[in-house]
């Protein structure tokens, strides 16, 4: 009997994948309960656990591994979204408030600057000093980015661009550490020097003072209550002609000299702005992670009940039946826990490939589009699945399921949202159709008669 039997540990391991150990010290942070929530909280005293427990997580040294050595980092990409994506068990706001600290708002001054924008300000942002925000949509365009209306103005009299926002519908919207703690933003924004539009570039934008009140010309709302999440700050911002120095561009895709002439190594205005949101794809990287973790969560917890709870006397006069040993019971969980593995493994692909990339290993052009798709495509699959999960789980654990401790009711709210930030997953789906229409384009026309008649034999 004992041959036939799963080799658990084995199993395990596998599923732990190539970044094993990060994982397990992630998740034994993530046991510590001054690192999880606490279900008790109201959406302000939440907000306020979750700053403290970005601040344990810097004492702890647990969100350096994404950045550069000399500034404390160990340039571990991979290892760096394999340890976030764990948090997500302790709290999915604590998750994604640590997202944006360090993945979008640090992540863009790494990602987007040059060298004297890491020296400046990547320090303030890896410690916490300077929380900040990633100022990206805006009410007026969230999925279509390169449409943003708020502009970057540049002012060859006194060396500096003017941020502004021109209309209400761009203000910028939905941003963790917007509404309270943010001192910072790396702001997406127009630029225009000479009269002409050089399409969206990133900013670095001081947004309030350290007693916490905007700085002049800024302004703006707190999101307040969500429908998840609500450890994290959510608000909107304004810009009503704030002066920043030119140095303030991240100017590595784009710079404006002096005299206010614009030069950049990409050509094309397009292929700019797709390469630098494509230098920021880790946020959907990690989410794909986070999403398939709280997956197994709740697999866990409802295959545990399934394998202990006992109802109906159906084959037995002395015995009730496990529910697990219910066939329907089983295609509702086991069906999901297949799933479940593959998108463990799809995202240890995925993962290795994101460090391929950012490490430099394998980082050409179509490496890069390879990732930019995959993750595309990964991340909707995922967030999905995770929803219909949780709801399953939730469900197949009955009354116990709906119990706040049990965890499913929570997860579901918090990662709700998961589907639509960092792109829409039905806009994701539409970038990898392209992309997948673009190669099958490409493939035809390197074929000659021969291979086309081939190709139609092979179809018929
Ligand atoms: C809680 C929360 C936190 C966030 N945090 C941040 C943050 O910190 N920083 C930041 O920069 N952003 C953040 N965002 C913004 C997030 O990335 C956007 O909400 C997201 O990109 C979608 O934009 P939208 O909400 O305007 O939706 P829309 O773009 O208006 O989309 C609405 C619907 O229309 C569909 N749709 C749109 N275009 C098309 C199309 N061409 N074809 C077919 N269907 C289409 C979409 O699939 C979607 O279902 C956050 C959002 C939320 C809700």
């Amino acid at each position: 009997m004992s041959e036939n039997r799963i080799n658990v540990n084995a199993l395990s391991e596998q599923l732990f994948g190539p970044y094993a150990e990060i994982r397990k010290a992630s998740r034994a942070r993530a046991a510590d309960p001054q690192l999880q929530r606490d279900p008790l909280l109201g959406m302000d005293e939440h907000r306020e656990r979750v700053l403290g427990q970005l601040g344990i997580l810097v004492q702890q040294e647990a969100v350096q591994r994404a950045f550069p050595t000399e500034f404390g980092g160990k340039n571990d990409h991979g290892g760096s979204i394999a340890a976030f994506e764990e948090l997500v068990a302790a709290d999915p706001s604590l998750q994604i408030k640590a997202g944006v600290q360090w993945g979008l708002f640090a992540g863009a001054i790494l990602h987007l600057g040059t060298e004297e924008h890491h020296k400046a300000w990547l320090p303030g942002a890896m410690n916490l000093d300077t929380p900040g925000a990633f100022a990206m949509p805006e009410i007026g365009h969230g999925s279509d980015v390169a449409a943003v209306g708020t502009t970057a103005t540049y002012d060859e009299a006194t060396d500096e661009f003017v941020i502004h926002t021109p209309f209400k519908a761009a203000w910028k919207e939905f941003l963790g550490n917007a509404a309270l703690h943010g001192k910072a933003a790396t702001v997406f924004a127009q630029l225009v020097t000479k009269g002409v539009n050089h399409g969206v570039h990133c900013f670095y934008v001081p947004i309030r003072d350290e007693q916490g009140n905007f700085l002049e010309g800024i302004g703006g709302e707190d999101d307040g209550l969500k429908g998840g999440l609500n450890g994290i700050d959510n608000g909107r911002l304004h810009f009503t002609n704030v002066r920043v120095p030119r140095t303030n561009l991240l100017n590595r895709y784009g710079n404006v000299d002096e005299s206010g002439t614009y030069s950049s190594p990409i050509a094309s205005p397009g292929r700019r702005f797709f390469t630098m949101l494509g230098t920021l794809v880790q946020g959907r990287v990690s989410l794909d992670g986070a999403a398939t973790n709280a997956s197994k969560i709740a697999l866990q917890i409802a295959v545990t009940y399934g394998n202990q709870r006992r109802q109906f006397n159906s084959v037995s006069d002395t015995e009730e039946t496990t529910l697990l040993d219910y066939q329907r019971h089983q295609r509702r969980l086991l069906t999901r826990l297949a799933r479940t593995y593959a998108s463990s493994f799809a995202h240890d692909g995925l993962l290795e490939k994101f460090d391929a990339v950012f490490s430099g290993r394998e980082d050409s052009d179509t490496d890069r589009q390879d990732l930019e798709t995959l993750a595309a495509a990964l991340k909707p699959l995922s967030t999905w699945d995770a929803l219909d999960t949780l709801q399953e789980c939730r469900e197949a654990c009955g009354g116990a399921g709906f119990i706040a401790k049990n965890r499913f009711t929570q997860l579901y709210a918090d990662l709700d949202v998961y589907v639509t930030f960092e792109g829409d997953n039905n806009v994701l789906l539409q970038l990898v159709g392209k992309r997948l229409l673009t190669d099958y384009a490409a493939e035809f026309r390197k074929l000659d008669t021969g291979a086309m008649a081939l190709y139609v034999a092979k179809q018929v």
